[in-house]
């Protein structure tokens, strides 16, 4: 369905659940977070109703986030039954990867066509520090887990943090060259719980265009723009949510686990949907696609994003 300013919103990105296995300095605090009574979440039949209620607007791209979706129980169910609904043409799950060598085959079964698996540091002392208790060998089995199983595309998505892992543009740029997948460089994005706010870790994505002048262009592609390292077997894309937004192109609206609508993700405004029946939540779905604002503030180290959230429980 049409937004106010004529934008076609097609794309749900679902929040399962706001836990998490990891604990991104960027994305969550140290301690996790402060868990919510079980009836305060969405129960899977209402994740399912919900997205039914999007795909009769018009949805038909799904995103499975979190938290760390994999850690949900019943996360094949929920990706089976979402696949399933008439209208959703994709599902994808975006995914630290550290679960995959025992899900990869049964997520692809169930209906996942694409995962975007997060890494962001091919260091192992370096992962450690940015997760606060990841092991860089687990995502690594991850991802050739993902590998093997013949997802339709891979994904890459590496967070740009000045001082952190810019050194190491060519080195992840550079696992196109290895394997079939694309990697793509997003700027960080200053959320009021993360760290890294600072005017030094933000670095624009055109640091890696200055990094690596050998990347061709090619055709965009939803929000990243796309490059080619000469011979490379997938595309190296950027995605520059601070230096310059999407707003006016922005399709999608989002869902988090305990059930609250967010038509932008970096305005505090959240409509709820839990408790409600399918009728009830395709009219709030309707009424907060046409309020979605036509754009968010800029971003920077002294303006914050207004999101009432960290990233874990609003999923990326
Ligand atoms: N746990 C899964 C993962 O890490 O892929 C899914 C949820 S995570 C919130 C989704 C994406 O948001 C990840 O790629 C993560 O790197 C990104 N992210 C989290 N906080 C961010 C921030 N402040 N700026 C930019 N990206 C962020
Ligand atoms: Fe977890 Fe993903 Fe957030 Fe890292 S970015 S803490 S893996 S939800």
């Amino acid at each position: 369905m049409l937004d106010a300013y004529g934008r076609n919103i097609t794309y749900l990105r679902l929040s399962v659940t706001d836990r998490c296995n990891l604990r991104c300095r960027y994305c969550m605090p140290e301690e996790g977070i402060v868990k919510k009574a079980h009836s305060d979440m969405m129960t899977e039949d209402e994740m399912i109703q919900a997205v039914e209620a999007a795909a009769e607007l018009g949805v038909t791209k799904l995103r499975v986030t979190g938290g760390e979706p994999l850690i949900k129980r019943n996360i094949l169910s929920i990706c089976r039954r979402a696949a399933e609904i008439s209208g959703i043409r994709e599902v994808c799950i975006t995914t630290n990867g550290v679960l995959l060598p025992s899900l990869a085959a049964a997520l692809r079964e169930a209906g996942v066509s694409r995962i975007n698996l997060s890494l962001d540091t091919l260091d192992a002392a370096r992962y450690r520090q940015i997760t606060r208790i990841g092991e860089l060998s687990q995502a690594l089995a991850g991802l050739e887990a993902a590998l093997k199983t013949g997802f339709s595309r891979i994904k890459i998505n590496a967070v740009l943090i000045g001082g952190f892992n810019d050194d190491e543009i060519p080195a992840l740029a550079g696992l196109t060259r290895q394997y079939p997948v694309d990697v793509r460089f997003i700027e960080l994005m200053p959320m009021p719980g993360g760290a890294f706010t600072d005017a030094d870790s933000y670095l624009p994505v055109s640091e890696v265009l200055r990094r690596l002048p050998e990347l061709k262009e090619e055709k965009a592609e939803g929000v990243a723009r796309l490059y080619r390292l000469p011979g490379a077997q997938g595309c190296v894309g950027l995605i520059s949510p601070v230096s310059q937004h999407f707003c006016a192109a922005c399709n999608r609206i989002r869902l988090t686990a305990d059930g609250r609508l967010k038509p932008c993700l970096h305005s505090a405004e959240e409509i709820s949907l839990k408790g409600l029946d399918k009728a009830g939540m395709k009219k709030k779905m309707r009424e907060a696609i046409l309020g979605k604002p036509r754009c968010h503030e800029e971003l920077s180290a002294e303006r914050l994003s207004h999101s009432a959230r960290n990233m874990n429980q609003i999923g990326g």
